[in-house]
């Protein structure tokens, strides 16, 4: 059988470069050439463990820009349908839904029951740090628009549809908002973009990279502040900048759990505070529960975007190449082999957004 190299996590900060077999697509399926692999801040928690066990070995990476190699037997067109076949270029969801279970017919939600983030490495396998992508029937991949530019779809992730899910899902950002975001990594990116585009008045960026503020304040940021100033200090220039009543929206991006009682404490009157960033950060903060009654703000979380998320993001990038940034955004590629540094590139924060590019040896 034919095989391709992949990324292949062994056991907690354990990776390897395996031979592993490519298999023919199923019917409904596609097989895609790996394009470009985007590496996630939640790859880096898997890698360490804060994400808990995993069932070893794995193909990690979920987030991808492929090429189609074979399409499986029945398939004419992408989840949207427009029409594809070998050499198109494609976006994906990286779940596949059953259609059968209780939260993918009657709540309409993902991620569905039946899916499965991860298969056994020598299995079929949709994880994108590899030559090939094998996506099983029922995982929706969209086919990129023909001016699109790879680097900018990939730059934002599954970043974008985390967003898109999360102003979905908690509550968009309307025209003459106040919008704060916690960290300026690709979610907190992708959170400036969106509310940048959707006509936020003010949209405050908080981080402690210079690098970072700086690219959020390409993407529509309209202020970046420092992490070297102190809680009082923030709240009072983000006050300054959003009126007495404080933000309408803030956007937790941070992943650290000590963002959370400062982003309660942020928000202002009949405000929200979406929790996005803290998937990976498991444990507890205190809050004053108080604040949530007397400022009458709403407290919510989302995860697990739907296909159409992927959809939207896709066609939003493609449509805002030209216009800001995006494919600069990617500013680190490494080889399948060199997974580890790409992964230590994320975690130390030296990336933008650093991705698995299978041509480089
Ligand atoms: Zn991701
Ligand atoms: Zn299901």
């Amino acid at each position: 059988m034919r095989t391709g190299r992949a990324a292949v996590m062994v056991g907690k900060d354990r990776l390897e470069t395996w031979e592993v077999p490519v298999p023919e697509p199923e019917a409904g399926g596609a097989l895609v050439r790996i394009v470009l692999g985007g590496v996630c801040g939640s790859d880096v928690h898997i890698l360490s463990g804060e994400a808990g066990e995993m069932p070893f070995p794995i193909i990690l990476g979920h987030e991808g820009v492929g090429m189609i190699e074979k399409v499986g037997p029945g398939v004419t067109t992408d989840y949207a349908g427009v029409p594809v076949k070998a050499g198109d270029l494609v976006y994906w969801s990286p779940i596949a839904l059953c259609h059968r279970c209780h939260s993918c017919t009657v709540l309409e939600e993902t991620p569905c029951e039946n899916s499965q983030f991860f298969e056994h490495a020598e299995k079929p396998n949709w994880g994108s740090y590899a030559d090939f992508a094998w996506l099983p029937n029922g995982l929706p991949f969209f086919r990129l628009p023909d001016h699109a530019q790879p680097e900018a779809v990939a730059s934002l992730g599954c970043a974008l549809p985390t967003v898109l899910r999360g102003f979905d899902r908690c509550g968009r950002v309307r025209v003459g908002d106040t919008v704060v975001v916690q960290g300026a990594g690709p979610v907190g990116l992708a959170s400036v973009l969106v509310a940048a585009q959707a006509g936020a008045r003010e949209v405050i960026v908080i981080d402690g990279s210079p690098a970072r503020r700086a690219v959020a304040q390409r993407l529509g940021a309209t202020s970046a502040i420092a992490l070297d100033t102190d809680m009082a200090e923030r709240r009072r220039m983000i006050y300054d900048l959003c009126g007495p009543h404080g933000p309408n929206v803030v956007v937790e991006a941070a992943g650290v759990l000590q963002a959370f009682p400062e982003g309660v404490d942020l928000t202002g009157n009949h405000g929200r505070y979406i929790i996005l960033g803290l998937w990976g950060a498991i444990g507890t903060q205190p809050i004053s529960p108080r604040d949530m009654t007397t400022k009458n703000i709403t407290v919510s979380g989302a995860t697990f975007p739907k296909p159409k998320h992927y959809y939207e993001a896709m066609h939003m990038s493609v449509r805002l190449q030209d216009k800001v940034p995006l494919a600069e955004l990617v500013s680190h590629r490494f080889g399948i082999n060199a997974a580890g540094e790409a992964l230590a590139a994320v975690k130390s924060g030296a990336a933008i957004k650093a991705v698995i590019d299978p041509t480089i040896r």
